[in-house]
């Protein structure tokens, strides 16, 4: 099946290097677009044998073309952890406001189909739980994640202004904490944070009490999502993400049963740091049949054995 040419950016990224493997599996040829700020050749190296798939290092910022007809543009291009985007604030604003801008102008001119990677950020630290597509959020403009937060918001304006303007037929997806194997093991999520001290025999850096909630999605689930959403979805946002909620420290306990006891530092809660986050997913279900299938246990141990690898503990 030709399901013709998907343009990715930040196709070299964590979650862009799985979405890439599953629109090549799909029957989509595939041209991954990357700066390489955050994301890693590594990640896409297996897939640079397959005559269909191509990788073209540039910065998004800039106006860019694509040779040829192009049936979807996804744009995912932007730094994510809030590690790496509060050490690359311009670059995270820019990303999210110029970089959109010029991946929907790609899709206006080809006639493609556009995909924005929005975020749970958009939502701030929520005071209705858990989130629905509905909820506006409560986010600062001015604090230490404003410039990701913001800038998605923008985005997913933009998007919006695109369809309504100039017709082009847009898709928002707003993603909850994803993990997996390909996370950078220093990019200072919690996920690879945890498993990689723990690998590595350190104490587990817990930020404030360890009681504030996230609610982890495997990489896999997440990608089957997006294409549902690409495929069959309609122009309003749906949520993607993994409805069981966990704190921080039920986190550790997961990793425990997996990799055994574990040491506990504790640290000052980051300004900003949002107290509990769940997704309701019941557009998803219903629009898509989508739900996420992997369990945190499972996980965990693809993502150890990833990271593992990483860190060349073998
Ligand atoms: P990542 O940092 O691994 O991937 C982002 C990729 O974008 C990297 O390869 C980076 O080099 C590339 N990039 C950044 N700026 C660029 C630019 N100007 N031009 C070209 N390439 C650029 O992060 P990720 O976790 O894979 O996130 C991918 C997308 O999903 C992001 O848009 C992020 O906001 C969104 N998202 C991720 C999560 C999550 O939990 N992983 C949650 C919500 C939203
Ligand atoms: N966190 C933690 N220890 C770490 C890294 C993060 O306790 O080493 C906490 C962080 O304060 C937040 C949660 O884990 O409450 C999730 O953080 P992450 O950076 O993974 O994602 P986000 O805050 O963007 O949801």
């Amino acid at each position: 099946m030709n399901k013709g040419r998907a343009v990715i950016t930040g196709g070299a990224g964590f979650v862009g290097a799985s979405l890439c493997e599953r629109f090549l599996e799909s029957g989509y040829a595939v041209t991954a677009v990357d700066n390489l700020c955050t994301g890693r050749l590594a990640n896409i190296a297996h897939l640079q044998s397959n005559a269909q798939f191509q990788f073209e290092q540039r910065d998004v910022i800039e106006p860019f073309d694509i040779d040829g007809p192009v049936s979807a543009v996804l744009h995912f291009a932007s730094p994510a952890s809030p590690f790496d985007y509060q050490a690359l604030p311009v670059e995270t604003l820019k990303v999210g406001s110029h970089g959109t801008l010029n991946c929907l102008e790609l899709a206006k001119r080809k006639g493609s189909r556009f995909l924005l990677a929005s975020t749970s950020e958009i939502y701030g630290d929520p005071t209705e739980h858990p989130q629905r597509e509905s909820y506006l959020g409560n986010v600062s403009s001015i604090g230490p994640r404003s410039m990701y937060d913001e800038a998605k918001r923008y985005a997913e304006a933009a998007t919006m202004a695109y369809r309504r303007t100039f017709g082009v037929d847009t898709r928002i997806i707003r993603i909850f904490n994803t993990y997996g194997p390909r996370m950078k093991h220093d990019d200072g999520r919690v996920v690879s944070n945890f498993l990689s001290q723990a690998l590595r025999h350190q104490p587990l850096s817990v930020f404030g009490t360890g009681h504030q909630t996230r609610s982890f999605c495997y990489v896999d689930d997440l990608v089957g999502g997006v294409q549902l959403v690409l495929e069959r979805g309609d122009d309003q946002p749906y949520n993607l993400g993994n409805p069981n909620e966990f704190t921080m420290l039920e986190l550790i306990g997961a990793i425990e049963e997996l990799l055994g006891p574990q040491t506990v530092t504790y640290h000052p809660l980051p300004q900003d740091d949002p107290t509990r986050r769940k997704p309701d997913i019941s557009r998803a279900i219903e629009h898509l049949g989508w739900q996420p299938k992997v369990a945190l246990r499972e996980g965990l141990l693809r993502t150890a054995q990833g990271l593992r690898l990483q860190l060349g503990l073998g």
